[in-house]
């Protein structure tokens, strides 16, 4: 089916189900039972097997005629295609369409204080005792820990295996009282992350994602899908129970977020239009050596789309990888080149600053794209090793 055809057939989909007394969560299930809400899914759990470019195209149609997106974040992102990949039956019918509608919320529970780009390093620690997994440990940097309702666990499930064969990928509750989730205050002053600290955490026996044992494997779906995920186009509120926003009329949520969201949605990734827009505002657009920089952060913000779409409908080995480069890079070059147009000024925070001190914002956070995720300089080792075929660096073997 052409993308016309596709369109159409979504739009009057779209004449014959919307209304505006839907609630967002009406709304949600409308989508992922149509099969709407994740088009490159399987059918019969939010998708109909279609491709990225179909999914990019749904994302359009939405956006253009005002509607709210599907549900996104990490559970979208990261749990869905970890569990669409290695999940049994029963896995898949009971956590996939709780996604779909936007009920079940999760974080990566990854990195440990000694664990990062060594990740495999992990000591956190999961024993069965009477029917369950009991886990003590502590991991850090975690996003959304504070409001999600499953996380994905990296433990060391066998501490006599070699470090990479004895880690399985847990699935824990939680909100439990053995998971103390603590906030970390970053530098631009966002709690996006936490530390967790699990004290005889409970995990249910069959809450294992793969075999026990051989989470590495699943581990690399995982962050494959966090480093290829598509930003999420048309507008859409954070999903789960406790943010507040289901059971809400859906096209007042959707003003509100226009009012609101707009403003932040374009601080990543930021383009050369948004880059035009600042020089106009504070005068400097007649400058040639702006207007050349600026035409060049647009070109590298095209190239970057154009990428993450081609690798989106190709199998190319380090996709997930070369994606998160260029986005990076993508991050840096936009901070630069704003943070000249504005000059000292870029320093001020606050509703007075230009752009209400977006652009502070904006430099204190464009880094985090290149740490998150697993490094710029693990990604280059992954491509240069795994890739290109080139001599693997020195490691210690445990
Ligand atoms: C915004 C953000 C969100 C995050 N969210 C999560 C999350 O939800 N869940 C989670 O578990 N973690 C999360 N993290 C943590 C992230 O995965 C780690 O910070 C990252 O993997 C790096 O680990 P580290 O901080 O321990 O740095 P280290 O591993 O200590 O690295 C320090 C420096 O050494 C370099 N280095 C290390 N090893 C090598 C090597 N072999 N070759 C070359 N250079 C090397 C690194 O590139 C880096 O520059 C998040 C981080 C950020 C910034």
């Amino acid at each position: 089916m052409g993308s016309s055809d596709i369109a159409a057939e979504l739009n009057a989909w779209l004449d014959e189900n919307w209304s505006d007394e839907l609630t967002v969560r009406q709304w949600w299930r409308l989508l992922a039972e149509a099969g709407w809400a994740f088009p490159t899914w399987p059918a019969g759990y939010g998708g109909r097997a279609e491709s990225s470019a179909v999914a990019l195209l749904v994302q359009d149609v939405l956006l253009r005629r005002q509607l709210i997106g599907p549900p996104h974040g990490i559970a979208v992102t990261m749990l869905a295609p970890t569990v669409l990949r290695h999940g049994t039956l029963e896995q898949k019918q009971n956590i996939l369409p709780r996604i779909v509608r936007g009920e079940l919320t999760s974080c990566q529970l990854f990195s440990e204080p000694g664990a990062g780009s060594d990740l495999a390093g992990l000591q956190t620690s999961a024993r069965l005792m009477d029917g369950e997994w009991v886990v003590n440990g502590q991991k850090v940097w975690n996003s959304h820990a504070h409001d999600s309702d499953l996380g994905m666990l990296l433990a060391r499930t066998n501490p006599t295996a070699p470090k990479h064969d004895g880690i399985s990928f847990l699935l824990i509750p939680m909100v439990q009282a053995g998971v103390d989730v603590r906030p970390l205050r970053q530098m631009n002053d966002e709690v996006e992350f936490n530390e967790v600290f699990l004290t005889d955490a409970h995990v249910p026996r069959d809450n294992v994602l793969g075999e026990v044992d051989a989470g590495w494997r699943v581990t690399q779906t995982t962050l494959g899908s966090e480093r290829s995920a598509l930003p999420a186009r048309a507008l859409t509120p954070p999903a789960g129970e406790r943010p507040g926003w289901l059971d809400r009329v859906a096209c007042e949520v959707y003003r509100e977020l226009q009012a609101t969201g707009s403003k932040a949605k374009e601080l990543y990734p930021r383009s050369g239009n948004a880059a035009r827009r600042l020089a106009q505002q504070v005068g400097k657009w007649d400058d040639q050596v702006v207007r050349d920089r600026v035409m060049q952060l647009h070109v590298l913000s095209e190239a970057n789309r154009a990428l993450t779409r081609r690798l989106g409908v190709t199998r190319i080995a380090g996709a997930p990888s070369i994606v998160k480069l260029a986005a990076a890079d993508l991050a840096r070059n936009a901070r630069d080149i704003d943070l000249d147009i504005l000059g000292s000024a870029a320093l001020l925070s606050g509703p007075d600053a230009a752009l209400g001190g977006e652009i502070e914002l904006m430099a204190l956070s464009a880094h985090k794209v290149s740490i998150g995720g697993g490094t710029d300089q693990i990604q280059k080792n992954i491509l240069s090793e795994r890739v290109l075929g080139l001599p693997k660096e020195k490691r210690d073997r445990a």
